[in-house]
Formats: structure tokens, sequence, C-alpha cells
């Protein structure tokens, strides 16, 4: 199992910054830890990289313990830090090949540099100075030294804030592709992005798990009923429709078009169709309504 997280508890003073975090990252697994600002993300991944202790709990990566053996996890274990901190008067190989002297990589260092500007698209900026490139770019490089020791897991805090929209989609494109071959947790507070990268989001709200689930999963949550606008050709009383087995409510809005709640367990949409073809009437439009990530994370991390 790549990341195991139990009760994590990290105070600072008497703030609690993490309060009894539980979590398990299968290899694999492309997570995304979402949360407002101050939530403890990064807390949490400083954590992981063995960077901070927790006050209380246990972290493993691969079986190893980040206190007990952080020298075997730091190995398995790349990291892009908030803010991406670089020696901007260094040029990007050679930053690079400083990078690999702390990772000791002997034999195969030229091989794995040119190997991972490749992969980072940095092939055109390899020779130039941190300091010159776009923020697009700094981020690869971000990423590129991140994985220059060949990691099995990748922690990401934050990598796509502060760009721009093409610089985000191609980081994000970047950070796919990376995910088919290692395990990535990345934090964000951007929904969307959860949606775009990750195949499971854990939520997490003033230091506390509010939901961990597929994002497939997570846009169901919190909604107990499924709103389905209905319009049909012709008239039709409330009465009629509240008839049908499931809905549980149902608002006229414009003439012969419906709002209509009901039981998510119960699809109304064939009765409905059924109830037109009774009366001879043709169902003109129909819509179910599916409520959004963005919604869900609202209404988990409002106060
Ligand atoms: P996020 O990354 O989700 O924005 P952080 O993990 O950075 O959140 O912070 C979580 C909480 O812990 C915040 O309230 C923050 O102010 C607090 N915190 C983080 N680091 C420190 C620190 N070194 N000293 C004191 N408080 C801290
Ligand atoms: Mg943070």
């Amino acid at each position: 199992m790549s990341v195991i997280a139990k009760n994590i508890t990290k105070k600072f003073g008497k703030q609690k910054a993490l309060d009894d975090v539980s979590f398990i990252i299968q290899p694999g697994e492309v997570v995304g830890l979402l949360g407002p600002n101050g939530a403890g993300k990064s807390t949490m991944m400083k954590i992981i990289t063995c960077f901070l202790p927790a006050s209380s709990g246990e972290v493993s990566v691969n079986n190893y313990d980040v206190i007990e053996e952080s020298i075997q996890v730091r190995k398995k274990v790349g990291y892009l830090p908030e803010n991406n901190p670089l020696y901007l008067d260094m040029y990007v190989k050679e930053y690079l090949g400083f990078i690999a002297g702390i990772y000791k990589i002997g034999k195969v260092r030229k091989e794995r540099i040119s190997n991972i500007i490749g992969l980072t698209g940095l092939e055109l900026e390899q020779n130039k100075r941190i300091g010159a490139l776009s923020k697009g770019y700094r981020q690869r490089v971000g990423l590129a030294q991140a994985l220059l020791h060949n990691p099995d897991v990748l922690i990401l805090d934050e990598p796509t804030s502060g760009l721009d929209p093409n610089q985000l989609l191609e980081i994000r494109n970047l950070i796919k592709k990376i995910g088919q071959e290692k395990t990535v947790l990345l934090s964000t507070h951007i929904m969307q992005e959860v949606e775009a990268i990750c195949d499971r989001a854990i939520i997490i709200h003033n230091g506390k798990i509010v939901a961990d689930d597929y994002t497939a999963n997570l846009s169901g949550m919190v909604t107990n009923q499924d709103i389905i606008t209905v319009e049909f050709n012709k008239k039709v009383k409330a009465e009629e429709l509240e008839e049908i087995h499931g809905v549980k409510q149902v608002q006229s809005i414009k003439r012969n078009t419906w709002k209509i709640t009901s039981d998510p367990e119960k699809d109304i949409r064939q009765d409905l169709f059924e109830f037109a073809v009774k009366r001879g009437m043709t169902v003109l439009s129909l819509n179910k309504q599916v409520q959004s990530l963005e919604e869900v994370f609202q209404s988990l991390t409002k106060k």
C-alpha cells in the first residue's frame, strides 16, 4: 500500500491544524486533497514528506514509517512544495544536476536528467536561467525536480496555483500523464481540478476529513433528491403529476413546464414518458439536474 495515514493530529500551539485524519492511498491512484485555505492540506503533505512531524498518529509510505525510516520514505517520495521554491539564478539543466547530486543519482544521472527534461517538456528551456522562465515552465522544473529520483509517490502541493488558463491545462495534462505511472496526491482548492485530474477526492475542512470518495460518487453525496425539468406540449395539472410514484414535489415554472423533485432511488423519467403517452401528449424536453462537485464541496465545507 502506498500511503497510509492513521489518526494524524498536528497541533500548532493550541490550534489543531489536523485533527485525527486517516486515509489510505493505493498504488497507482491519483487523489486530490481538496479544501479551502487553512484546511490543513500543506501540513498533511509536509508530514508525508518528512518535513514536519505529526503531534500524534502514524504515516507510512510503501510500509516505511515517515519518522523511523525517513531515508527510505524520501527515496520513494517526490515532493513539489507549495509556491515551488527554486533557485532562480541557476540554469534548468544545472539545477537538475544539482538535485541529482543531492539524491546521489550516480551513473545514470545524465540519462535520467535528459529523460525527465523530455517528459516534462523542457527541451527548449534546459539551458535557460530558471528566473527567465514563465510560471508554467517553472512549474515544469518543479515537477522535473520531484520526479528526478524516480519516486513511486508524488506529493504535489497546489501544483497549478497562479497559472494562466493555458499553462493550467498543460500542467494538468502533464500531471495526468505522470499519474499513469505513479501514485499521486495533489492538493487544490479548485473543485474542477479534482474533477479533471483525480480518481478520488479527500475533502478536508478545519483539519478534518469531511468526505473521501471517488469523484464520480461525490457528486451524488449531498443530494437526496433528483430535480427534473419536463416540458409537455399540453396542459397538465399538478395533482396528476403528484400521483406518479416517487414524485415528492411539483412546481410549475413556465407554460407547460414543470420542475419535479423526486426520490433519487426511483428514476421517474420513464414514468413521465408513460404519463404523457397515456394522455396523448408529447414530452418536448426532459432534463435531470446533476449536482456539481463544486456544490458538494461548498455544502461540505461551509461553517
Ligand atoms: P492549507 O494548506 O490547507 O491552506 P495549512 O496546512 O497550510 O493549510 O494550514 C493549516 C492551519 O495550520 C492554518 O490555520 C495555518 O495557519 C496553521 N499553520 C500551518 N503551519 C503553521 C506553523 N508553522 N505555525 C503555526 N500555524 C501553522
Ligand atoms: Mg497550503
